[in-house]
């Protein structure tokens, strides 16, 4: 899949729609998703032009990926869910219903989860 510059988080990056910005550095943004499926449910993208986690494990440069992960992990500290627990999750592709193809990964939190998969 090629990357489309007109996806909303691209868009978002460029600063052409706003989200409410719970951070950012060199390697990433971070914003609360704008239908909340728990408590606390934050995206984190980065800057850089992935379409989904294969795209970015498989090409992004390794500064880029640690300074990506740092993120993630900061950013959970920061919301205080460390110490209650959280989730993270990724979706590739269609199995998934990944829906905004830029890469990014979902922080769950500040409630019980359940279990991991609801299979349809
Ligand atoms: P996924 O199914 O993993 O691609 O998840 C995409 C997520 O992006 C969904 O949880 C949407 O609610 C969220 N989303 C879509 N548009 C926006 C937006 N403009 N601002 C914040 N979150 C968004």
């Amino acid at each position: 899949m090629t990357y489309n510059r007109s996806n909303v988080f691209a868009r978002i990056l460029r600063g052409e729609i706003p989200c409410k910005k719970v951070y950012e550095d060199a390697h990433a943004l971070a914003f609360h998703d704008i239908h909340p499926q728990a408590k606390v449910h934050v995206l984190v993208i980065p800057k850089g032009a992935y379409v989904s986690f294969d795209d970015f494990a498989a090409t992004a440069d390794p500064a880029e990926i640690a300074g990506f992960v740092r993120a993630v992990g900061h950013i959970a500290r920061s919301l205080g869910v460390d110490e209650s627990g959280y989730r993270i999750l990724a979706n590739h592709g269609a199995d998934s219903h990944q829906e905004v193809p830029h890469f990014h990964v979902h922080i769950f939190g500040g409630q019980p989860l359940g279990r991991m998969i609801q299979p349809e």
